[in-house]
């Protein structure tokens, strides 16, 4: 039997947009199948409606600070209804550039639930495709624990839609969700409690990162509550919602929110009509190709369990639109230094590896550390603090791992991502230039470690 197309992609989320326009761009045809949003979590439900907010949350800083400057502003005042409004048409603006760009591209979009149904054939809206190649790029969804109650809790799915912001809100979690709402909401106004089940968030960060956070949050006026969870919440007569902990104390609030981890979203795509491998955590197992236990069907992005961060399901897509179909222009996704940043209220940013991860892995480390109030607010009221970090190989003076807790942390740390992967030593940071004056340049003149 003929086959339709070349790569019938599963998923018009950032994994999949980008294979699909790079496998179409190189000659393949191609089709993608989308059931819910074009542009997947990322524009719809995730990155980009997340940034927004967390944009709208930091105006209350920018209104106190203002003053120190001489802005006399009177009381300021926010309006959800427009927050989200105004979201809403940047979000329906992104959506109609990504169905533009796929069919600019010249791939097929079908509308509809991608349901795999034999090794070269899928079905969507009752007929069936034949493909060459399949690409599972379905993402996650998210995760919420099994308590009695939960189902009046929220998910990142629906925060970005409600009606009006909560006045009281309660935060499940400890990871990048969790921390960054935590801010959006305390910033925007609403009575905002964090509470996580182990000592500190951020597990896997740098130690100083999540230690200078939390004083930082705190001095913010956030309700941190570590070591805890909520054992059953129950809807009372007049709406709220009663959180029993499970160190038996109670919470009320209008809103929870769980950002408890994602699952893979594998609902209903037939994996049973296929030999598709899982791994121990139920994402779909991959080799460094991407290509799963059944040849013809590959897997990129959340789905397979890495990094969930979307330059790297951007990565993956090119990667398996190149070996497909330009192998000449193949390379293997380098997965060494992945920046990342956390946006909350303040930024955190991070490159390499901690402290701790350093000297568990062997290293002899130096540390390099500062912690300064950033200029901008020497004429404010404001007593938030920075902090940057290098850890340092001390035998071959390379810089392992950069750690930022301040304003635009993301924004610094896609440019020391350049010269840590390149593989820069300390020296080379003594012996750069820095921008003067900037928070930045406290990179460049960091001299005596705190500690070797
Ligand atoms: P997705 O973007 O999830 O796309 C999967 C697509 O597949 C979806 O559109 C879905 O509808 C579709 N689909 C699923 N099953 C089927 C089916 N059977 N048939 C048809 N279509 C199907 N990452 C960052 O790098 N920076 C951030 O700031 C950031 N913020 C985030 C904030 C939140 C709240 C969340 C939830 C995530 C955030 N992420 C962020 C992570 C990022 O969104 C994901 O890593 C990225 O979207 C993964 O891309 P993907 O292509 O694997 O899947
Ligand atoms: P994370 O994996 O980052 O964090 C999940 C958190 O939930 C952890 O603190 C975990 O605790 C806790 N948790 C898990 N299960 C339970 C449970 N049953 N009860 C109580 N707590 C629980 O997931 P998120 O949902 O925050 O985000 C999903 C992914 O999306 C992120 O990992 C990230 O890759 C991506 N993302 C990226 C962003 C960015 O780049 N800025 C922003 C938002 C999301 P413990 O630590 O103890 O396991």
């Amino acid at each position: 039997m003929t086959e339709d197309f070349d790569l019938l992609v599963i998923g018009a989320g950032s994994g999949g947009v980008r294979a699909a326009r790079f496998a179409a761009g190189f000659g393949a045809r191609v089709a993608v199948v989308e059931s819910r949003y074009l542009g997947g979590t990322c524009v719809n439900v995730g990155c980009v409606p997340k940034k927004l907010m967390v944009y709208g949350a930091h105006y209350a800083d920018d209104f106190e600070q203002a003053q120190g400057y001489g802005w006399s502003l009177g009381a300021a005042s926010f309006d959800w209804a427009t927050l989200m409004a105004n979201k809403n048409r940047e979000i329906a603006r992104l959506n109609d550039i990504y169905r533009n760009l796929l069919l600019n591209s010249g791939v097929t979009l079908l509308e509809g639930h991608g349901r795999i149904v034999g090794e070269h054939a899928v079905e969507v809206s009752g007929k069936t495709y034949r493909a060459k190649h399949i690409l599972i790029a379905t993402g996650c969804w998210p995760q919420t624990p099994d308590v009695p109650g939960s189902e009046h809790a929220i998910s990142s799915n629906e925060v970005f839609y409600l009606k009006q912001l909560p006045k009281r809100v309660l935060i499940v979690g400890g990871g990048y969700i969790a921390v960054e709402f935590s801010s959006v909401f305390h910033g925007l106004g609403a009575k905002t409690s964090l509470l996580y089940r182990g000592d500190l968030f951020l597990r896997d960060f740098d130690g100083a990162l999540r230690q200078h956070l939390k004083e930082e949050m705190l001095k913010r006026g956030m309700d941190l509550q570590f070591n805890t969870d909520i054992s059953r919440i129950d809807k009372q007569a007049d709406g709220s919602l009663l959180a029993t902990l499970n160190d038996g104390r109670s919470l009320e609030a209008d809103c929870i929110f769980y950002a408890t981890g994602r699952r893979p979203m594998l609902d209903n795509l037939g994996l049973e009509n296929v030999d598709v491998q899982l791994d121990k955590n139920g994402f779909v197992a991959v080799d460094e190709h991407y290509q799963s236990s059944t040849p013809s069907i590959l897997a990129i992005g959340d789905v397979i369990g890495r990094e969930q961060l979307t330059p790297v399901a951007l990565a993956q897509g090119m990667a398996v639109a190149r070996r497909l179909f330009k192998p000449e222009q193949y390379r293997k996704v380098d997965y060494r230094m992945i920046p990342t940043a956390v946006f909350c209220l303040p930024n955190v940013a991070t490159v390499g590896l901690s402290e701790e991860q350093a000297r568990e892995e062997g290293y002899a480390v130096s540390i390099f550390e500062s912690r300064f109030r950033a200029m901008k607010l020497s004429m404010t009221d404001s007593q938030e603090r920075m902090l940057m970090k290098l850890v340092v190989d001390s035998h071959t003076d390379k810089v392992l791992g950069c750690h930022i807790v301040g304003p635009d942390a993301g924004e610094i740390i896609q440019g020391l991502t350049v010269a840590i992967k390149a593989g820069a030593t300390k020296q080379i940071f003594d012996e750069t230039i820095g921008v003067h004056p900037t928070a930045a340049e406290e990179f460049v003149t960091m001299r005596s470690p705190v500690e070797s």
